[in-house]
């Protein structure tokens, strides 16, 4: 199936993401060069000359569709003709309720297939420079180790501001896991802002042996280190916690749990000792992230660190912090709907510099910036997903649904793993005569969320009719 009549759409970066949109694109009818600069270059994390190269482990995580929003997203993935799901099905090592796979074979098949296909033609260099100016259809997708010439470029034409080379995560609590009978709303000083209500925060308030206790248990968790390339990137005031907590053990306390301009409406006689502050972090107001908590403790050390924290007891994360090398663009300002740079819509941007994390999340964003790019070239407008697909939620998040705070501290817009508090909520079917709690009840939930995701995903990929609005 050769089609001469379309020029070639230009994929940028032969990874997860690079490949996957390549093999959309040349499905769809269309050609393709794909430009991966290995091994003629290499990056400080891969060690071969294969496309799709897993860095560092080789799980998909798990693959429960019904349960767990990344397995939602491999289903959704399977249904819409995913190479990297086909060749990670058919590479699975025993791992559990986990897609884990060989990741030579894994590797190796999706090489062999990008390789095999009449429609792609693959060029082993890099692209050291924004793309000439006479392709004028390309996918963006280098990575979270994008190499210097072409992340410069893109800086240069997005603005210094628009290009991290660090992310400065701090943790992201599902909303409705924190305890607002201790927790408040309130702004500092009830201050409105552009946009706000004065109400736009949660505190959760400490006493003075609590707010001691915590600092111990910061200085004293266990954390992570940086490899030898990352070198550490303390800067723009994005110091993790616990080292400010080492500095002085004051500073948090005149730092991001500050006790000023709040009043605790639960007790509103007694002056906190610290507070920390929660801030929405999605449109939907299902998440939000710990104000100035960016850290490199160990992921078990936060979640139990963290629960100490009055009102965060039982809190259940969507993602945990963190401080890394990668290197990504503030999708949210300069990336359309359908993953095109404003500024430049010739340029469409997939993968980990979107501001998705993992191996999976890249896949699908690359899965669906390839879609987009083919109906572009066969002049129909990119259908996007529905946002209560995980495919949407996850758009979403990189798009559209991030509520972007100015000012100090590490810029807003964070990435971050596909998670069931980026998808819209949905009530739970009550089954007559049954009253579900707890586990039962998250279940309940989850199964929702996900059979509504499976049932759209199938509308949105021509699989099934769709849905009668009155249904
Ligand atoms: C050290 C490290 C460990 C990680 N561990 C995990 C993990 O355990 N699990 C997980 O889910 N995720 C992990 N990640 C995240 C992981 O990188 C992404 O999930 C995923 O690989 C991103 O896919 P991608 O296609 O966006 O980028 P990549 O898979 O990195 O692909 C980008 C490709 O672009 C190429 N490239 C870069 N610049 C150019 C250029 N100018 N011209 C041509 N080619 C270029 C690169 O050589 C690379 O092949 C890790 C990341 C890093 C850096």
């Amino acid at each position: 199936m050769t089609n001469s009549t379309h020029a070639p759409i230009h994929v940028i970066g032969g990874g997860l993401a690079g490949s996957e949109a390549a093999f959309q694109i040349a499905e769809a009818g269309i050609p393709v060069v794909l430009h991966e600069m290995r091994p003629e270059r290499r990056t400080d994390a891969h060690g071969t000359d294969k496309l799709a190269e897993l860095v560092c482990s080789n799980s998909f995580r798990s693959d429960d569709h019904t349960q767990n929003a990344v397995g939602l997203l491999h289903e959704e993935m399977r249904r819409a003709g995913s190479l990297i799901m086909a060749s990670a099905d058919r590479n699975q090592v025993p791992a559990g309720g986990a897609l884990a796979v060989d990741r030579e074979g894994f590797a190796e098949a999706v090489t062999a297939a990008i390789e095999a296909h009449p429609l792609i033609t693959v060029d082993r260099r890099e692209v050291a420079g924004l793309p000439p100016s006479d392709w004028q259809s390309v996918i963006v997708a280098t990575g979270p180790l994008t190499s210097p010439a072409l992340a410069e470029a893109v800086r240069g034409l997005t603005g210094a501001e628009s290009l991290a080379f660090f992310d400065a995560i701090a943790p992201i609590v599902h909303f409705d896991s924190i305890d607002m009978s201790k927790a408040w709303f309130q702004s500092r000083y009830d201050k409105t802002g552009p946009g706000g209500t004065g109400a736009d925060y949660i505190n959760c308030p400490m006493n003075r042996d609590e707010y001691e206790a915590f600092i111990d248990a910061l200085i004293a968790g266990e954390k992570t280190t940086f490899k030898e390339w990352e070198s550490t990137p303390y800067f723009d005031g994005c110091l993790p916690i616990e080292v400010m907590a080492e500095r002085g053990r004051e500073t948090l306390r005149h730092g991001p749990m500050k006790p000023v301009g709040l009043t605790n409406p639960n007790d509103p006689t007694v002056k906190a000792h610290a507070i920390v502050q929660l801030r929405q972090d999605n449109a939907l107001g299902t998440l939000y992230n710990m104000v100035g908590f960016q850290t490199k403790l160990k992921y078990a050390e936060q979640v139990r660190v963290f629960r100490m924290i009055p009102g965060l007891e039982g809190a259940e994360f969507a993602r945990l912090g963190g401080l890394h090398r990668n290197t990504y663009l503030d999708s949210p300002r300069l990336l359309d709907g359908a993953l095109r740079l404003k500024a430049d819509p010739r340029l469409r941007f997939a993968g980990q510099i979107t501001g998705c994390e993992g191996y999976v999340e890249s896949a699908a964003i690359g899965l669906l910036a390839g879609r987009f790019a083919a109906a572009e070239r066969h002049g129909e407008a990119p259908l996007l997903p529905p946002p209560t697909t995980a495919f949407g939620a996850l758009l979403g998040h990189i798009t559209g649904g991030h509520l972007s705070v100015e000012g100090e501290g590490p810029r807003s817009f964070q990435p971050m793993n596909v998670n069931f508090g980026l998808f819209p909520p949905i009530e739970v079917p009550r089954e007559p005569g049954k009253r579900l709690r707890g586990p039962e009840k998250a279940a309940a939930k989850k199964r929702a969320l996900t059979g509504r995701a499976l049932a759209d995903a199938d509308v949105w990929l021509g699989r099934a009719p769709a849905r009668d609005a009155a249904e």
